[in-house]
């Protein structure tokens, strides 16, 4: 993929993490979700760069294990949800819906999304959105607090954003996500293509992430609920995106 916008690193951790790094100042980074400090560690040191940011999208221990040991090691300034505050590591800026941040050189907005947990936030900064467990590539988070009326509206607030955007998720599940839409939706073009793409990737050790939000909106079946196609594969014909979701979703747990 072309790289226009901000230059966005991944570092993998706990075999499908991503920790994702973007420049905040000469010499200095933001980490989103280091749910991991030594390889982050490993990187800054390897190119002599220092972390002034960290960026939290929830509680969950995959995402913030790391926190604490690289805000000691660089006084990395720490960004979270001011909801979750009392479950997530201390935070210097604690943060809402539309809040926008300056990060150095770059201009950081919060969305809250509630729906894998209800103090999910994601950030975007220029043309990188950094979703977390609410969005993957072709599928979302599983609902560990949210209802679905709550993440289907999360997931249309995503969809609204510009379509050029890179999406930046919290895990390399493309793969599998794929396998399950295609179980759906065999004969769907843009899925097999992907698939063919997000494999010859996959076994090269490549990231199949940064993906455009254009092409979720096509080929991800969790931001298709609203169309009758993905409401007639449910047995939901006439039925709203919500309960198409809530459908969806449901198949998706009791999938394999
Ligand atoms: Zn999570
Ligand atoms: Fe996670």
């Amino acid at each position: 993929m072309s790289q226009q916008g901000v230059v966005v690193i991944p570092v993998l951790v706990h075999q499908d993490n991503y920790v994702w790094l973007f420049p905040t100042l000469p010499g200095k980074m933001a980490a989103v979700d280091p749910g991991e400090a030594e390889a982050v560690i490993a990187f800054l040191d390897g190119y002599g760069v220092s972390l002034s940011h960290i960026l939290i999208t929830h509680h969950h221990n995959d995402h913030i294990d790391g926190v604490e040991l690289l805000r000691q090691r660089y006084q990395a300034k720490v960004i979270g949800a001011a909801a979750d505050a009392h479950r997530l590591p201390p935070l210097d800026h604690a943060v809402v819906d539309g809040d926008k941040l300056r990060l150095g050189d770059q201009d950081v907005t919060v969305l809250e999304t509630p729906g894998h947990t209800l103090g999910h936030v994601v950030y975007h900064t220029e043309d990188a959105l950094f979703s977390g467990d609410t969005l993957f590539s072709c599928g979302c988070g599983r609902l560990f607090e949210g209802s679905a009326d709550q993440m289907w509206a999360s997931l249309q607030r995503l969809m609204a954003l510009p379509g050029n955007w890179r999406l930046f998720a919290g895990h390399e599940y493309t793969l599998i996500n794929l396998k399950f839409a295609l179980h759906l939706e065999p004969d769907h073009q843009g899925l097999k293509q992907f698939y063919q793409h997000a494999n010859t990737l996959v076994h090269q050790r490549q990231p199949t992430l940064p993906v455009r939000l254009e092409q979720e909106k096509q080929i991800n079946p969790f931001l298709r609920c609203h169309t009758t196609n993905m409401a007639q594969y449910l047995d939901r014909a006439g039925q709203s995106g919500a309960a198409v979701f809530a459908a969806l979703r449901q198949l998706r747990n009791n999938w394999r």
